[in-house]
C-alpha cells in the first residue's frame, strides 16, 4: 500500500497545523489550525468574515493547495486537540472536504463553537464524538484504522491519533507532554504506545512536536504548577488586599487549581473575559472534572459592573481569574493596568501570572508592558508560575524509545527549533534525510 505525508502548516513555525496522510487510497487530515500571530499583528482584524485565500496569504491558516497533489479522497479530519493552532482553520478549510471531524467530545464542542462564529463559510461537515482507547475504520479497503491514545497536554482530552495501515502505524505525536499525575483526566497512555511500537509491521513513521526540542530534561506535571500555585495563594491569605490571577483560558486544569485554592483562602473566585466564559463554560456545560458553582462573565458591561460589585464588596474577598496573561491589549489585565475599569489596584496588590510568555516578539513586548503597568499601579507581579504542555529532550528520547519509528518527521517548530531533535535522534541512530525527514510547508514525504 502507498503511503505519503503531506506536511501542509506547523512545520515552518509554531501555528496553523494541518499534515495529511494518504494509505492507499483513503487519506486523513490531522489538525487544520491558525497562526494566530499572524492574525493579531494586524490590528482589528475579524478573521470570521474573511476569505480562506486571504487567510493563507497572511500565512494565518494552512496552504492546502498541496492537497490535490495526493490521490485519494479524504475520509476524515482529526484535530488532536481544542487549541486554536490545531482546529482555528476548520471553519475556513473544512468544508471543502467531503468528510467528518472527528475529534474527542471536549475537542468537538470547540470545533462548533469556532463553525458557529464563522460568517464567510456553510460548515456542515458531521462531527464525530471519539473517545481516547476508541478505533474507527477508515475507508472500504477494511485494512486502515484510526486510533486515538490518550496523552496530555495543557488543554483537557487531548489525543494522538494513529493511522494503522498494513505497512505499520503512522503516529501523529502533536501535542503532549508526558503527564503521570495530571489534574483532571487520565495520565498519558505510554503502556499503548509500547503496544504499538511492537505490534505489527511496529510504527512506520512518527511525527514529532518539537516545541520544546531544544531544552534539556523531562517536562513536570501538572501537578508541580499545581503545587506552586497552592504555595503562592497560601503565602497570600493574610493579604487584605487585591489579588488578581490570570491564565490561558483554555486552560482548564489550571483554571480548576486557581478556583480551589481562591476557596482555600477565603476568597470568592470570579472568571471574567471572553474566552475564560467560553472554555470554563464548555468545560462546566460537558460535566467534566471542574467546579460547577463558579461565577463567569463575559461581555463587557457585565464585566465592568461585576468589578465594581468587587471594589464595593472589598476585594480582599474576591480572586479574579482574567484574561490577558500575554499582556493582549484588548484583554481585561491590560484594561486594569491602563486603569481603565473599575477595579482599583493598590500598593501591594498582587497580580498572578500562571503562564509563560510564548516566546515571540509581539507576545514579549506586549506583555512586558502589561507588567510595567501593573508595575507603575504598586502591583507586586508573580509570574510564571506555570509548567509546558510539550515535552522536552528526555520525552523525546522515551517517545523514540516506546515507538521505534522507521522514519521521523520533526513538526510544531521552525528549523532552528527542529534542531534539538535531529540532534536526539542522531544519537539514536536515525539519519537525516534517510530517515529523519526535516521538511518544510507544502511538501509531499513518499514513504512507501
Ligand atoms: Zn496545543
Amino acid at each position: 500500500m502507498d503511503i505519503e505525508i503531506a506536511t501542509i502548516g506547523g512545520y515552518e513555525e509554531v501555528g496553523r497545523q494541518m499534515t495529511a496522510v494518504r494509505a492507499g487510497d483513503d487519506i486523513v487530515i490531522f489538525d487544520m489550525g491558525l497562526n494566530l500571530s499572524k492574525v493579531l499583528i494586524h490590528d482589528n482584524i475579524q478573521t470570521e468574515g474573511m476569505h480562506s485565500l486571504d487567510l493563507i496569504d497572511m500565512g494565518a491558516i494552512p496552504d492546502d493547495r498541496v492537497m490535490s497533489d495526493l490521490e485519494g479522497d479524504v475520509k476524515a479530519i482529526v484535530p488532536t486537540h481544542g487549541h486554536l493552532d490545531h482546529i482555528g482553520a476548520i471553519s475556513k478549510l473544512g468544508h471543502r472536504y467531503d468528510a467528518p471531524v472527528v475529534a474527542t467530545p471536549f475537542t468537538c464542542e470547540l470545533v462548533e463553537e469556532e463553525v458557529d462564529d464563522e460568517q464567510k463559510f456553510g460548515f456542515d461537515n458531521e462531527i464525530i464524538r471519539m473517545e481516547a482507547g476508541e478505533t474507527m475504520s477508515i475507508g472500504d479497503s477494511g485494512q486502515v484504522e484510526l486510533e486515538f491514545v490518550n496523552v496530555t497536554h495543557s488543554i483537557i482530552q487531548a489525543i494522538n491519533p494513529v493511522l494503522h495501515t498494513p505497512e505499520g502505524a503512522v503516529v501523529y505525536g502533536l501535542d503532549k507532554r508526558m503527564d503521570h499525575t495530571p489534574v483532571i483526566g487520565d495520565p498519558i497512555d505510554m503502556k499503548r504506545f509500547r503496544e504499538i511500537g511492537r505490534e505489527g509491521n511496529g510504527v512506520l513513521c512518527y511525527i514529532e512536536d518539537c516545541t520544546n526540542a531544544n531544552k534539556k530534561g523531562r517536562t513536570p506535571s501538572e501537578n508541580v504548577a499545581r503545587e506552586h500555585l497552592r504555595d503562592t495563594l497560601y503565602s497570600m491569605e493574610d493579604y487584605d488586599g487585591g489579588i488578581v490571577a490570570t491564565t490561558f483560558a483554555s486552560h482548564i486544569a489550571r483554571v480548576k487549581s486557581l478556583i480551589e485554592f481562591a476557596r482555600d483562602i477565603g476568597r470568592e473566585p470570579i472568571l471574567l473575559g471572553r474566552s475564560m466564559e467560553k472554555y470554563s463554560g464548555t468545560a462546566k456545560r460537558m460535566g467534566v472534572d471542574f467546579p460547577s458553582d463558579v461565577d463567569m462573565v463575559g461581555y463587557r458591561r457585565s464585566i465592568d459592573q461585576t468589578l465594581e460589585r468587587i471594589m464595593n464588596d472589598g476585594k480582599e474577598n474576591f480572586l479574579p481569574v482574567v484574561t490577558g496573561h500575554q499582556g493582549e491589549p484588548r484583554a481585561l489585565l491590560t484594561r486594569m493596568a491602563r486603569g481603565e475599569t473599575p477595579y482599583q489596584l493598590d500598593n501591594g496588590d498582587k497580580v498572578i501570572f500562571s503562564a509563560r510568555v510564548i516566546p515571540e516578539p509581539t507576545n514579549e513586548g506586549q506583555r512586558y508592558q502589561s507588567e510595567k503597568l501593573l508595575g507603575m499601579q504598586g502591583a507586586r507581579v508573580y509570574s510564571d508560575i506555570h509548567v509546558s504542555g510539550h515535552l522536552c529532550q528526555e520525552g523525546h528520547y522515551e517517545m523514540l524509545d516506546a515507538l521505534q519509528p522507521q522514519h521521523i518527521i520533526p513538526a510544531h517548530q521552525d528549523l532552528s527549533g527542529f534542531s534539538g531533535y535531529v540532534d536526539l535522534a542522531s544519537n539514536q541512530g536515525y539519519t537525516l534525510g534517510r530517515d529523519i525527514h526535516v521538511t518544510t510547508n507544502g511538501n509531499i514525504i513518499e514513504l512507501v
